[in-house]
Order: C-alpha cells, then sequence, then structure tokens
C-alpha cells in the first residue's frame, strides 16, 4: 500500500469547508471514536514516536493518526487501542513529532540573493537588491521559490506568507511541492513594472492579475493570494487607496511592510507628518485584513490600533538585527493579545529560513534587551510559530496536533548531541534544536521529506538551477 494517497492538491479538489478561512477554527477532541474498521475504505497513516508536542500538551510513548489529509487520533500508544487493517504504522524511534512550523514573512526567491552586501548598511544593501533583481527572469525566480521550498521543508517549515513576483505558475510549483503558501504579489507603483524581467505587466495591471490568481484559488486550502503593496515609503499614497479599496470590495487581504527602520520613519514623518503606522491606518489600511511586517518602529498607541483591528504583525528578528534596524515590541504585541507571526524575511537580510533559530532569537533577544529573563517565554514563542503563525497567516486548521486539524506533522531527531537530555521539550525545540534536526515532513498527510530525502522536489536539478542563476544574476547586476 502507499503511504500516502492524499495529497494537498487532492484535498483541495474536494473542496473542503476548511480553506482560507481568516477566524478561528476548533478542533480540541483528543480520542478517537474510531476501533476497529472505521476508516476501512480510507488508508490510514499511524506515527509512533518518542512523544509528541502541541500547543497545550506533551505526550509521551505518542500515537498519531491521519486520513484524508486530518489527524484523527492523538494519544498514548497503549490507549488508542488497535489502529485499522489498513493501516500504515510509521515507527519513530528517538523521534519527536510536532506541528509543522509557519513562516509569517519572507520573499522566498530571494534566495539567490544569498549573502549579498551583507556589511554595508541598509540603503547600500538594497541598491544591490535591486540592482540584482533588475536582471531576474522567470526561470530565476523559479529556481529560487525550489531553492527555498528546499530549505524550508528540511528545516520544518510547511506554510509561509511570502510577497514577490507571484504568477500561476509559481503557484502551481508550490502546489505540487505539497506546501502552503499566503501569496502576495508585490507592487510599488502603477505606471511601471518593478521588475521587467520577470513581468511586463504594470502594477496596475498586476493587481487585476492578483484578483484573478485570488478567484482561482478561492477553495484551495493550500493557497492564499494577497495584495502586495510593498511599503508605505515606497508605494504612492493615491495607489495604495486604490488597494485598499480593492481590498475592501473583494476580501482580498493586504500584505505589507510596515515601519520597518527608523530611516523609514524619518521619511515619513517628513512626507506626511505621521508615523509610518499611523499614515497607513489614516488611510484606511487597518479596515481590511492586513498582514504588516516587521512593524519595528511602533507607538504604543498604534499597537493599540493595530490589535484593535486585528492586523498580523510579523515579527522578524534576525532581518531586523541583522540590517540595523532596530528590535520590535514583541513582548508588548504579545501582552496586547495581537495577531502575531514569526518570519525570516528573505535571505538576502537573515541569511536562512530556519525558523528554529527565529524561535530562539525571538525569545533571548527581548530577555537581554529588557534585562528581563521572563519577558517572552518559549511557550509563547512556540505558539507563535506554529498555531498562532498559522493562524496569522490563513492556515487556521494547521499548526496543531489535535482531531480534527490538518496533518501539517514534522518529526525531530531527538538521538543527536544536542537533545542529551530533552525531558523538557518545550525547552529542547525552543533553546536547544535546529532545523537540521527535522527529518520527517507531512502536509495535509502528504508526505514531503523523510530522512534527508525530498519526495516532492528534485533536489539535485533545483540546486544546479539555483546556482547557476544566481551566478548569471552576479555577473550581470555586478553584485
Ligand atoms: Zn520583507
Amino acid at each position: 500500500m502507499s503511504e500516502n494517497t492524499q495529497g494537498v492538491g487532492a484535498a483541495s479538489e474536494q473542496g473542503e469547508s476548511w480553506t482560507s478561512e481568516w477566524g478561528t477554527v476548533s478542533a480540541q477532541s483528543t480520542s478517537c471514536a474510531n476501533t476497529q474498521g472505521t476508516y476501512c475504505d480510507t488508508p490510514v497513516t499511524v506515527l509512533r514516536a518518542d512523544a509528541l508536542i502541541t500547543k497545550q500538551r506533551t505526550v509521551c510513548n505518542a500515537e498519531l493518526w491521519f486520513a484524508d489529509g486530518k489527524i484523527i487520533a492523538v494519544g498514548e500508544q497503549r490507549k488508542l487501542g488497535d489502529p485499522p487493517a489498513n493501516s500504515v504504522v510509521k515507527d519513530l524511534a528517538g523521534r519527536v513529532l510536532m506541528p509543522g512550523l509557519a513562516n509569517g514573512h519572507t520573499h522566498s526567491a530571494m534566495t539567490l540573493q544569498r549573502g549579498v552586501d551583507d556589511d554595508n548598511g541598509f540603503m547600500p544593501w538594497l541598491a544591490q537588491v535591486q540592482a540584482f533583481e533588475q536582471h531576474l527572469t522567470h526561470d530565476d525566480v523559479r529556481a529560487g521559490l525550489e531553492l527555498a521550498m528546499l530549505e524550508m521543508i528540511a528545516t520544518g517549515t510547511v506554510a509561509f506568507a511570502d510577497m514577490y513576483y507571484w504568477d500561476y505558475e509559481l503557484l502551481e510549483t508550490v502546489r505540487r511541492a505539497g506546501m502552503r503558501v499566503a501569496a502576495a504579489v508585490a507592487v510599488t507603483t502603477p505606471d511601471a513594472s518593478m521588475f521587467p524581467g520577470v513581468t511586463s505587466r504594470t502594477g496596475a495591471a498586476e493587481l487585476a492579475h492578483t484578483a484573478k490568481l485570488a478567484e482561482h484559488y478561492a477553495n484551495s486550502g493550500q493557497i492564499i493570494v494577497h495584495y502586495g503593496p510593498h511599503a508605505p515609503y515606497s508605494v504612492p499614497r493615491e495607489y495604495f487607496e486604490q488597494i485598499i479599496a480593492l481590498s475592501k470590495q473583494s476580501g482580498i487581504p493586504i500584505h505589507t511592510h510596515i515601519a520597518e527602520s527608523p530611516a523609514e520613519t524619518e521619511q515619513m514623518l517628513a512626507r506626511t507628518g505621521l508615523h509610518p503606522a499611523s499614515y497607513m491606518r489614516e488611510l484606511g489600511l487597518f479596515e481590511v485584513r492586513t498582514l504588516a511586517a516587521h512593524c519595528v518602529c511602533l507607538e504604543p498607541q498604534e499597537i493599540a490600533d493595530m490589535v484593535a483591528a486585528q492586523v498580523t504583525l510579523s515579527h522578524n528578528p534576525v532581518s531586523n538585527l541583522k540590517l540595523g534596524n532596530g528590535v520590535a515590541m514583541f513582548p508588548e504585541w504579545l501582552a496586547a493579545g495581537a495577531k502575531v507571526s514569526l518570519g525570516t524575511d528573505s535571505v538576502a537580510s537573515n541569511n536562512s529560513l530556519d525558523l528554529f533559530e527565529e524561535m530562539k532569537l525571538a525569545t533571548v533577544l527581548h530577555r537581554g534587551a529588557r534585562q528581563d529573563s521572563t519577558a517572552v517565554t518559549s511557550r509563547e514563542v512556540f505558539n507563535v510559530a506554529t498555531a498562532g503563525g498559522a493562524r496569522a497567516i490563513g492556515f487556521a486548521q494547521s499548526g496543531e496536533l489535535e482531531v480534527g486539524m490538518q496533518a501539517d506533522i514534522i518529526a525531530l531527531d531527538v538521538t543527536g548531541i544536542n537533545a542529551i537530555p530533552h525531558d523538557n521539550l518545550l525547552s529542547h525545540i525552543v533553546f536547544a534544536a535546529s532545523g537540521r534536526d527535522v527529518c520527517e515532513v507531512w502536509v495535509a498527510g502528504r508526505h514531503l521529506y523523510s530522512e534527508g530525502r525530498y519526495l516532492t522536489l528534485d533536489a539535485a536539478d533545483i540546486k544546479v538551477r539555483a546556482a547557476a542563476s544566481a551566478a548569471r544574476l552576479r555577473e550581470l547586476s555586478g553584485v
């Protein structure tokens, strides 16, 4: 029997009702009603691991069953009874199961710019990035995206919110690979394409293109489409207002950068007399569903306004520090009950897509900055990187290992030196584990990765194409 017969694509074609919802979904039952034969027509996968950790609990000697892409049983091995006769049992001794991670903000195809101008400050870095991207072709973007998916899958990320030059072909590349994406089509001005090599459409035409993509994937469950106005400082006021109006009409969410740097604040104060987030509020952005990346330079009242409006705030600590932009008020966001995700931002400002790094940094950074070891707890950060982040970017049924949730699961190797001892699993995951410990990945029950092998992507081919693209682009741009 095949270990997996129901991928995300198959689930989406069946039009399941859990798709693309921004709100809360509850599926908290913890035991399975199944005994013998209940699922006799549906292959059941049974995972037996040393332990399992999810939002509210840890289970030792854990067993998790899934079928049709959803979790159908979770508990201690001896308490679940015998699995159905048609089950495929996977013995994961030396492994612990946890929810797959959600990356709240990235630009995946920028993997090709890993290491571009790492040490010369924000504005020179931005100039280099833009010089590089003027020469991008569609094949380059696809290679960069696929390279990013190799890295994300291998380090336990199952869903990501992304802003770049998305089109149908690239979204299909993600669908076939099996990951979940909330994809924002980036725009800056109505009159010109920001990246002529990638798309000949003007910014105005990109909005119609975005709406078509959103309509096409409306019932996907795997792919969500956002408008992607880049930032308050890079998008003209009238154009931003037009995008907000379209979002109000269509319900298509907006993904943008807000208050990333002190330079942005200075620029917006000079231009508008307002801080970036206040300017966005004045334009009406917070009246539509919005994902705001970075938010480093927020005033306390702006935080309160964004929380009240249920804006998703994406914390990107490595990128914020590497670019010298500062430290976001992450503890205040959490205390205010904000919808929060954890993001890597692009590889050009990170330089990896490993969310385990972000989890550790998001915990220790704020403790150190405030000289308070209780400023952020490991439980809070774990929840933001899993269930909270997944919900924040639109995948409300990912991020928890509970009955009824999507089978978005990763397994960590806990036999390594860094895992001795690992009695406190939460502590191990946040402070000692890394993406290199991930050894299995399932999304909607589809097996994407197993012990270093990619099951949906041709890693050797992608690595060759991505390296060739990066080399050519560096030569052309003189970076
Ligand atoms: Zn960004």
